[in-house]
């Protein structure tokens, strides 16, 4: 039986690249803002935020956020769930995040995207400073969206570009049911003026779908990847490139990408040294916390403190941060990495 304890995971120093705020808001939040705001709320608001263990597929896991969504209309609402996410991961020692959404999707009560990105922007400076944990944004194309659409969050993320602020450019979405190609334009703007850029790929789509995201959209990571190995021969590139996949274990098997944690090919991707990273995708939907992610990774493939530090050490190399910030992430989980 593997010895390590979810308080001792909860204690080290860790970094998270792959998390949403709109599927993070706490529900107790969704609630009291629903009802500050006179929305209609269903009796059970878990069950309408938080996924079973298996659901459907991508396409059911997304509708789990449309609550969260309709309360995420206002800059206050904004800057307080992007503030409590920063406490949330504060309680499990995360010392760098970087936090996804779609600013598209919060502007159906006259919000502008800036002003949305500003709200998100405000909360997490003021938990930052509260709570230090550091904290960079990255904007969310979808791949339901005219084309249109996501070369204006592309311009947006461009004209936010700052290690504190926004910091990479990412496509979500339905990946079955949408190509990526659509969304190129948008991606080259961003690889032209050298914003990073991650893309959701090899999830609910195989391995066209990630040789698409890095050759077509010039992907820098990866959202998920569990598919990767449909096709070994992408394993040199994303090995070489350093592309790293932000694998979320719990949102995996929700959505299917997946049959089962025990299928999961995190630990024989770690193994054959492809650059892999641990992630919640959504603290509420997924109902997890990074230290569950991980302590499930320890129960289940014996992961330990070696694995751990290394897909942390990991994270912190693919921050979409300048080298210097890089290294201090580095400097400071070697510093309070526990001695064994
Ligand atoms: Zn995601």
């Amino acid at each position: 039986m593997n010895s390590i304890s979810k308080e001792n995971i909860r204690a080290l120093p860790k970094v998270e690249l792959h998390v949403h705020l709109d599927t993070s808001v706490r529900p107790e939040t969704v609630g009291e803002l629903g009802t500050a705001q006179g929305i209609n709320l269903p009796n059970d608001l878990k069950t309408a935020l938080v996924c079973p263990p298996v659901c459907e597929d991508l396409a059911d896991y997304l509708t789990r956020v449309e609550l969260a969504l309709e309360v995420l209309q206002t800059a206050s609402a904004l800057e307080r769930a992007a503030y409590e996410l920063l406490e949330d991961m504060a309680r499990e020692n995360v010392i760098y995040a970087e936090i996804r959404y779609a600013p598209q999707l919060c502007i159906r009560r006259g919000l502008s995207m800036q002003q949305v990105i500003d709200a998100v922007t405000a909360g997490l400076h003021t938990g930052q400073e509260q709570f230090s944990v550091r904290a960079g944004q990255i904007l969310c194309c979808l791949r339901h969206d005219p084309s249109a659409m996501s070369h204006e969050v592309a311009q947006c993320a461009i004209a936010n570009w700052h290690p504190s602020k926004v910091v990479g450019l990412d496509l979500a979405a339905d990946e079955a049911a949408h190509r990526g190609f659509p969304h190129r334009t948008a991606f080259r703007l961003a690889q032209g003026v050298g914003m990073p850029r991650t893309i959701h790929a090899g999830e609910a789509a195989g391995a066209e779908s990630i040789r698409e995201a890095i050759t077509v959209l010039g992907a820098q990571r990866l959202g998920h990847g569990v598919r990767l190995e449909e096709d070994p021969t992408l394993f040199e590139p994303v090995r070489q490139q350093q592309i790293a996949l932000e694998m979320c274990p719990t949102s995996n098997v929700q959505t299917r990408a997946v049959s089962s944690l025990a299928a999961h090919p995190i630990d024989r991707y770690l193994k054959q040294d492809l650059p892999v990273t641990v992630n919640t995708d959504g603290r509420t939907t997924s109902n997890t916390t990074l230290t569950q992610e991980y302590y499930k990774l320890t129960q289940q493939f014996g992961w330990g403190l070696v694995d751990i530090q290394q897909t942390v050490l990991t994270a912190a190399a693919s921050a979409f941060q300048p080298d210097e910030e890089q290294a201090e992430l580095r400097r400071i989980i070697l510093q309070q990495w526990p001695e064994r």
